[in-house]
């Protein structure tokens, strides 16, 4: 019966309804990052030469999971194909298969995943993406206000993390634990999260707490007054030296597949590397890998390696060198022409503090790989010396 209704009501407007459609499945296709998406499905898979192969999730094909793995996806361009039942399509199409759903509601619910507002646009009021979105040009623009001071910071980030932290925590967990980092690691990271139906909750009680204008110098607020950590809800702190209680920064990541930018942090510079409020409690002459980004230091971590961490290719400054200076540091930045450039630059940072920066560079990046090789700990352990040697 709701079949019927349903086909009736889009017959009347078939244009407009299909024009939305179209608008819509363009935005979910300019912002969809079609790795993230696929890899939540599929398993056992690996990605080479810009394909991800792995066993097939549909559903209805009722593999054995014995057999070859069968499916494969183009990631430039997100369509997959099933070669045991000779059966592919796009996104929306595998959407399709992997729910039951009719396109339209594939469409739709894609949209509302990504945050995209799916409704027509005939109400006034901005969808809460747009709301919750950040200032633009925060830290050179916002009205002359500076960003907040670090202790200040501290205080926002602190609080903010123990509000989220006693909130259901499964989501984010569940987002790292596959890509197969462990429960005590992010536990004694305290990485936490927050179900997006806590948002509000979340905002309120950091409203009661703080001043606006504190929390909108901080970066947390916008404008708007609303808490810009709205797509972004897994949050990594970085700690104060000595006190683990207290965070002094903050970066969260996205869980949903396609949300463009990934990542979103406070206003004010990166105080450290991720994670270096754990070298105090390293004998010398350890090693220390500087990696890049937060879940392939905590990859590392897993595995019983040192690591720590710099925001993007380019983001280590060179008073944080010093630190490392009775380590032997071993750089694995990611196998790209960026972290090519940034490792070449960052040896010579080292030399003109006296320091070496030995170079392992992987086939693929430090979390793909303890993903898709068993025996990556000991490869890494024997590459490690071999580069070591090379000094
Ligand atoms: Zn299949």
């Amino acid at each position: 019966m709701s079949q019927t209704s349903k086909r009736d009501r889009r017959d009347k407007s078939p244009e407009p309804i299909r024009e939305h459609l179209r608008l819509l499945c363009d935005e979910i296709k300019s912002s969809i990052d079609y790795r993230a998406f696929y890899l939540s499905f599929s398993t056992e898979t690996r990605i080479s030469g810009g394909r991800l192969h792995g066993l097939c999730p549909i559903p209805s094909h009722a593999h054995s999971g014995a057999g070859n793995p069968s499916f494969s996806v183009d990631l430039a361009r997100g369509l997959f194909h099933c070669f045991s039942r000779d059966e592919g399509g796009d996104v929306f199409r595998f959407y399709e298969l992997m729910h039951g759903v009719s396109f339209s509601r594939a469409v739709s619910e894609l949209a509302a995943q990504l945050g995209i507002e799916s409704n027509a646009p005939q109400h006034e009021h901005l969808p809460l993406r747009l709301r919750s979105a950040p200032d633009a040009d925060s830290d050179e623009t916002n009205s002359g206000a500076e960003p907040l001071d670090p202790t200040h910071t501290a205080d926002i980030c602190t609080e903010f993390v123990r509000l989220c932290a006693r909130e259901d925590q499964s989501e984010g967990y569940g987002y790292l634990k596959r890509r197969g980092i462990g429960e005590g690691v992010i536990t004694s990271a305290r990485v936490v999260y927050f179900p997006r139906r806590a948002y509000s909750r979340v905002m309120r009680l950091m409203t009661t707490a703080f001043d606006s204008a504190e929390l909108r110098r901080s970066g947390l607020f916008n404008q708007r007054e609303h808490l810009t950590f709205y797509r972004h809800r897994l949050l990594f702190p970085f700690h104060e030296k000595g006190d683990k209680s207290r965070a002094i920064y903050l970066q969260a990541r996205t869980t949903a597949p396609g949300v463009h930018p990934r990542w979103h942090n406070m206003r004010g510079a990166v105080p450290s590397l991720y994670n270096a409020s754990a070298l105090a409690g390293l004998p010398d002459d350890s090693i220390v890998y500087l990696v890049e980004g937060f879940t392939d230091t905590l990859t590392l971590i897993t595995h019983k390696f040192a690591a720590v961490g710099i925001v993007g290719a380019g983001g280590l400054r060179a008073e944080w060198i010093k630190e490392l200076a009775r380590f032997r540091v071993v750089s694995l930045l990611d196998p790209d022409a960026a972290g090519e450039r940034a490792t070449a630059r960052y040896a010579e940072m080292f030399a003109k503090d006296g320091m070496q920066l030995a170079r392992v560079a992987l086939p693929y990046d430090v979390n793909d790989y303890f993903r898709a090789r068993p025996s990556a700990a000991l490869e890494l352990t024997l590459l490690t010396e071999v580069a070591l040697e090379a000094q």
